[in-house]
């Protein structure tokens, strides 16, 4: 049996809670793998929004999304992910389905310009308050860049801390031998 990759577990994931119509988010659209993954989850009846502070992965996310016919229903922000709640359309408050956090650096791109532990603290926490019941956070945090091992145990400590009785954590750490996979933090809006 072929094992699944965090990614694609993370996938799986988020497709038991979203659905056509659904309102979504991508906090690192990067290349816009995940961007398009939500974009057909959600079909034209729904709404991605996306956050990057480099043009380079929005423009490379635009041509994935045009390519594959689903940028309709999707609006990108060349801004960061921390600036979320002040951006988005106050409508979309209470009724988010998922939000994706894909944390590092563009892949093809500057190494040195990587998501940060306070901006992804502000952001996660912005997330919160937007997330629908049911609704979910996913966040695949890689740990083998400068800073990265840092930025996944702050987000680690910061969901551990939220209330149990509102949320659910769950955290999934690869085996050992696989150097350079992500660690993946799952939480869950219960009401
Ligand atoms: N999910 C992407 C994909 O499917 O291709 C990969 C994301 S990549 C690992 C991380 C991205 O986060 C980079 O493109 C980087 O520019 C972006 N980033 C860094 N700081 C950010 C911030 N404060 N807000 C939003 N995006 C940020």
């Amino acid at each position: 049996m072929t094992k699944l990759s965090l990614v694609q577990q993370a996938h799986l994931a988020i497709e038991q809670v979203v659905t056509a119509g659904d309102i979504t988010i991508d906090a690192t659209v990067g290349n816009g793998h995940d961007t398009l993954f939500l974009a057909t989850r959600v079909g034209p009846s729904g709404k991605v929004y996306g956050f990057d502070i480099q043009q380079q992965a929005l423009d490379s996310a635009y041509r994935r999304l045009d390519d594959a016919g689903e940028s309709a229903q999707v609006s990108l922000y060349h801004a960061g992910h921390e600036m979320m709640a002040m951006l988005l359309p106050p409508s979309v408050a209470g009724r988010v389905r998922a939000v994706m956090f894909n944390l590092g650096y563009l892949p093809g791109g500057d190494k040195q310009r990587t998501t940060g532990g306070s901006t992804t603290l502000a952001a996660v926490q912005a997330s919160l308050s937007l997330l629908a019941p049911g609704g979910v956070l996913s966040l695949l945090a890689y740990t083998g860049h400068p800073g990265g091992r840092e930025e996944a145990e702050l987000v680690k400590a910061w969901a551990a801390s939220l209330p149990h009785d509102l949320f659910t954590v769950s955290l999934t750490v690869p085996p050992s031998e696989r150097g350079g996979a992500p660690e993946w933090i799952m939480v869950q809006r219960l009401k």
